[in-house]
């Protein structure tokens, strides 16, 4: 697997490629996990060996930390992430040495998608989170130039917005979108859960089995979206509700009831560590 450090290395290896080679690629803030693995794995499917390349980037992106967030204690183990990419399947792995290494000292330029960022679910607690991953998504799609870009429905609301971003920059390539890789006990895997507690991470349990409670709701018959995440907050305690919401699966729209293909997103503070989960109902 080649390892690439600077923009300057990625360029050259890019513009030095066939254009008969298709690429996959998986962008990610690493501390990698079977979730992120998965994703890799489905990129080696779409391109097998011989017909293109496997790429990842491991980049722990401070545009999208907002000052008191947690990239100083975002986990990183670059050797175990190096060699289970490698397992995986990668070729080429691009970790620049340098936090700011896609952004230029003067850099100006941002990506925003307001439909679907604006105050809705994530955003409203974090509210530069999204133009920090769409504008580092961007400059790595330009540089990468994939023929998929693989992402994790784990993360919807970024999923949803990626996709947006990706038809109106007409960027190349497409989007591939994955479903949330968990744990023997259902709790979505995150790199974050490295950074919580062993009570925490028994009470993370809560969190998915929040999520069965409404899907079974809706499977009894219930359609009103107040009604669906009734009582969500207990459900997750000792964890602090940020947010559980009913939205449209595809626009982010707030619904009052479900008709069609709605996502339940919910946001559930422990100590250590923000975590989020969803179902997809319909
Ligand atoms: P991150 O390193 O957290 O930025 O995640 C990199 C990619 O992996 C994103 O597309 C995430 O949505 C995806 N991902 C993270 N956790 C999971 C999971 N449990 N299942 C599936 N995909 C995931």
């Amino acid at each position: 697997m080649k390892v690439l450090r600077t923009v300057d290395d990625l360029v050259t290896w890019r513009d030095g490629l066939p254009v008969s080679q298709r690429l996959a690629f998986v962008p990610t803030m690493g501390f990698l996990h079977e979730g992120h693995l998965s994703l890799m794995r489905r990129g080696r499917q779409l391109v097998p060996h011989g017909q293109g390349q496997s790429v990842i980037s491991i980049f722990v992106n401070p545009a999208q930390f907002a000052p008191g967030e947690d990239l100083d204690r975002y986990p990183r183990d670059e050797a175990g992430d190096l060699a289970a990419a490698e397992r995986a399947g990668v070729d080429v792995a691009f970790c620049p040495l340098d936090p700011q290494a896609l952004y230029a000292p003067d850099a100006a330029t941002w990506v925003t998608v307001p439909a679907l960022d604006d105050g809705i679910l994530c955003a409203r607690s974090r509210p530069t989170h999204f133009r920090g991953v769409c504008t580092v998504v961007t400059k790595l799609w330009n540089l990468v130039r994939p023929d998929y870009g693989i992402f994790g429905q784990k993360d919807y609301q970024q999923l949803a917005i990626i996709r947006r971003m990706h038809r109106d920059l007409f960027l190349c390539g497409e989007v591939v979108g994955m479903p949330i890789a968990r744990e023997a006990d259902g709790v979505a895997m995150s790199s974050r859960n490295a950074n919580l507690s062993p009570a925490s991470r028994l009470a993370a349990r809560k969190i998915p089995a929040a999520l069965d409670e409404v899907e079974r709701r809706w499977r009894g018959g219930e359609t009103r979206s107040d009604r669906l995440t009734e009582g969500v907050a207990e459900l997750v305690e000792p964890g602090v509700l940020d947010y559980v919401e009913v939205r449209d699966a595809a626009s982010l729209a707030s619904v009052e009831r479900v008709d069609g293909q709605v996502v339940v997103a919910l946001a559930v503070q422990f100590p250590g560590a923000r975590l989020l989960d969803n179902r997809v109902l319909g």
